[in-house]
């Protein structure tokens, strides 16, 4: 038996031996054992008034100090206090730190009690969400979200699929909400913004049909052809001739496309082009001349050439030509036969600047933005009629981007065009 239980037990025999001593002394023992046992119960009642005072009110000091058994049932009471408080206080510090860990995180996320009313939300949830939190507390969530879409995938149950929805509060933000039911029926959304992929998925889409739909014309027009020669008997050389010259054509146009497509794609994954090579942009812009001359042909285009024979480039040759090749044709293509085109390449402050002006047709303002977009043309007939594909300043953009230049283009319509490739100081060469 434990030794406090023994020490109560000899004061109750002490009292009961008492009471008989001095009962018999006073010839009234029952008095006395009253007396006697009264007195202890009154000791212990005591303690178990503090005790309950104390459960009471804890929060106004301490257990109180107590002797006898009392006092180790104290001091029992005591040590549990401490473990408990000590366990409180590292349950909150961590529920603490996992409330900031989930405020921080990019992610919106919503905690929802059984009733679906909010309970919690970090800081993303206002951004994609349209949730506030602490105003928000208590809200049935079908209330802030009223997308119908959302409405009845909170009430099927069924999560295993997320769902996309548009951000309450910025339309061109998407969301892909995730639900997971936890506790008590209670549920956790997590909603994460999928803007980008979802552009990026609209892009291929594009991206594909206009691919499509680019070689579908002149693979309709060869079909066309080879299927027409297949059912005549008998050909005169000049309609055959007249055939085949259509059908190079349009199997030169389809060879153009990909070659610009893979020229596009080559851009997107190679890596960067190396520093250490060497581009003497004099002599490049030399043979571009004359390839433009070439192009230009019966149209005899004054094309001229101001260069600063210093300065160089450090970049990929190969790129270079073909950003510098596709902003002079274009010049030599959009220009009205006799107009001038002329290629600048000099320094100016401490960057480099390569420059194509041309007196052809220009571009109205609201082109402007769009033109290194793949496929887009301000006239579709008109750049495929000379050959174009509709990726040519696409593969500027790109070309320029990894030679960390930049592209600016002013137009002016019916009077003409100047596209300015700025090239960074430390990409420029200085003899
Ligand atoms: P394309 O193969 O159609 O020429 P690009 O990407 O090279 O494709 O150019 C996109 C569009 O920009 C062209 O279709 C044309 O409308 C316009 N453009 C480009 N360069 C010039 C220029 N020098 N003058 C007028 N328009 C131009």
């Amino acid at each position: 038996m434990h030794p406090g239980l023994w020490r109560e037990i000899w004061i109750l025999a002490g009292i009961a031996v008492a009471s008989l001593f001095f009962g018999a002394l006073t010839g009234r023992p029952f008095l006395i054992a009253a007396f006697g046992f009264g007195f202890y119960i009154a000791w212990t009642l005591r303690y178990l008034r503090l005790l309950h005072r104390w459960l009471l009110d804890r929060r106004a000091g301490d257990i109180p100090e107590a002797g006898g058994l009392w006092g180790e049932v104290f001091d029992e009471i005591r040590k549990l206090v401490k473990q408990a408080s000590r366990r409180q206080d590292q349950l909150s510090g961590m529920l603490t730190r996992f409330q900031k860990a989930a405020s921080a995180m990019p992610d919106a996320v919503v905690v929802l009690s059984q009733d679906d009313d909010i309970e919690w939300a970090n800081r993303s949830a206002a951004k994609l969400l349209g949730i506030r939190y602490p105003r928000d507390v208590g809200v049935r969530l079908p209330n802030l979200m009223r997308e119908p879409d959302f409405a009845d995938y909170l009430q099927r149950g069924e999560y295993a699929e997320t769902l996309e929805i548009t951000s309450p509060e910025y339309r061109d933000v998407h969301v892909s909400i995730q639900i997971t039911p936890f506790g008590s029926s209670q549920k956790l959304v997590i909603g994460r913004d999928v803007t980008r992929i979802t552009r990026l998925e609209q892009m291929r889409r594009h991206f594909v049909a206009n691919v499509s739909h680019e070689l579908r014309t002149p693979l309709t027009v060869l079909g066309g052809y080879v299927e027409t020669l297949r059912q005549m008997d008998e050909i005169k050389m000049k309609d055959l001739k007249k055939h085949l010259d259509i059908m190079h054509e349009q199997s030169g146009r389809m060879q153009r496309l990909v070659a610009d497509l893979l020229t596009l794609s080559k851009l997107e994954t190679a890596a960067p082009p190396a520093q250490d090579e060497t581009v003497d942009v004099t002599k490049l812009l030399e043979s571009l001349k004359e390839q433009a001359e070439l192009l230009s042909g019966e149209q005899r285009h004054r094309i001229t050439v101001e260069t600063d024979h210093s300065l160089g480039l450090h970049g990929s040759r190969e790129e270079l030509t073909s950003a510098f090749s596709n902003l002079i044709n274009n010049a030599v293509r959009y220009t009205p036969a006799g107009g001038a085109i002329r290629l600048i390449w000099h320094a100016v402050g401490d960057n480099a600047e390569f420059t194509v002006s041309d007196t052809g047709e220009g571009i109205a303002a609201r082109h402007i933005p769009y033109l290194t977009e793949r496929f887009y043309r301000v006239d579709t007939a008109r750049s495929r009629a000379s050959g174009g594909t509709g990726l040519g300043l696409s593969i500027v953009k790109h070309v320029l981007l990894r030679h960390d230049a930049k592209l600016e283009i002013e137009s002016e319509v019916g009077r003409g065009s100047t596209f300015r490739c700025i090239f960074p100081e430390h990409r420029v060469m200085r003899s």
